[in-house]
């Protein structure tokens, strides 16, 4: 059965009274090149165990299912749970969980298959994300520090253009700082809109997020990092002199401080600095409020 054909999807909805929501973001691949494209580019091989983010009828599940030990996919819609029964009816490897991903202890799975010995190799976490939570989905996984060695996705081509960005570009934001903090970033494919059903209004592109082993900056207080980014990109057209003021409790001289420290010229705009240059500012704001609460 060719899964990714329009008239299996056509015919699904129809044995199965199934109608397409939007309000789950489900726009189905119909393209087979894709679909390689996405399970190939995650790096995928015979020993990783895969995480799907929401298999819709299975398309990419079962490429995937091909390719893995193991595959464990994780879909809101209950409705498509019997539907995936029998479009995945021939792998033995994959089990698929009906829940919401952002609720779902994704390191739990991880470990109790490696302790059933499910696999022996990487994680791979793959998806055609639901659009309405893709930065949800994406920074709650490295917030909770998820045990995978990458997570390849497809998302609106304007999300992955921010998240790739680099310091300087008009794109560059809080969303690029805090990917690249946790991943190295690669795009795998340009997708145009026209090879989903129902077709989106925007293209999109998948993105490969090589989660790092080490972090590439050193960090007194990472909560403080992360502060600095959001309010440095909260008010992005003001100087870093007004936008940081108040991180930390620090007053506007403090903060002028913390950044001649930090050899940061106080009239930049935080989308001129690099990583190094944000953890230079967030360590010098660390060690002032310290200082400072200690008396
Ligand atoms: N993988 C399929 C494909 O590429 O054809 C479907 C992708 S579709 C863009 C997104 C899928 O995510 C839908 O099946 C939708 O029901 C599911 N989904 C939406 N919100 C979800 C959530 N919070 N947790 C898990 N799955 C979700």
């Amino acid at each position: 059965m060719k899964l990714y054909a329009p008239s299996t999807i056509a015919d699904i909805k129809e044995r199965y009274n199934f109608q397409l929501s939007k309000s789950l973001g489900q726009n189905f691949i119909t393209d087979r090149s894709i679909i390689e494209r996405i399970v190939e580019g995650s790096g995928t091989g015979e020993n990783d165990l895969v995480i799907e983010i929401g298999p819709g009828i299975g398309v990419l599940t079962a490429e995937a299912a091909q390719a893995a030990a193991r595959v464990i996919a994780v879909e809101i819609d209950k409705k498509l749970i019997p539907i995936l029964a029998e479009t995945l009816a021939e792998y033995d490897n994959v089990s698929v969980i009906n829940q919401d991903i952002l609720k779902t202890d994704v390191n739990k799975i991880i470990a109790d298959e490696r302790a059933a010995g499910s696999f022996t190799g990487a994680v791979r976490v793959i998806g055609n994300l639901p659009y309405y939570i893709t930065t949800p989905i994406i920074m709650g996984l490295l917030e909770n520090g998820v045990n995978a060695d990458s997570i390849t996705v497809m998302m609106q081509k304007e999300v992955a253009d921010r998240i790739k960005a680099a310091p300087g570009n008009k794109t560059y934001g809080a969303i690029s700082a805090a990917v690249q903090y946790y991943c190295t970033v690669e795009q795998i494919a340009a997708v145009p809109k026209e090879v989903f059903v129902p077709r989106p209004k925007v293209d999109s592109a998948v993105l490969k997020l090589n989660i790092r082993k080490e972090k590439p900056v050193e960090l007194v207080d990472e909560k403080l990092f992360f502060a600095c980014i959001k309010a440095g990109f909260g008010q992005r057209r003001k100087t870093l002199l007004n936008s940081l003021t108040g991180v930390a409790g620090l007053s506007k001289e403090e903060i002028k401080t913390v950044l001649c420290n930090a050899g940061i010229d106080p009239v930049r705009r935080a989308e001129t600095l690099d990583m190094a240059e944000f953890a230079a500012v967030a360590n010098e704001a660390a060690y002032r409020s310290r200082r400072q609460n200690n008396g």
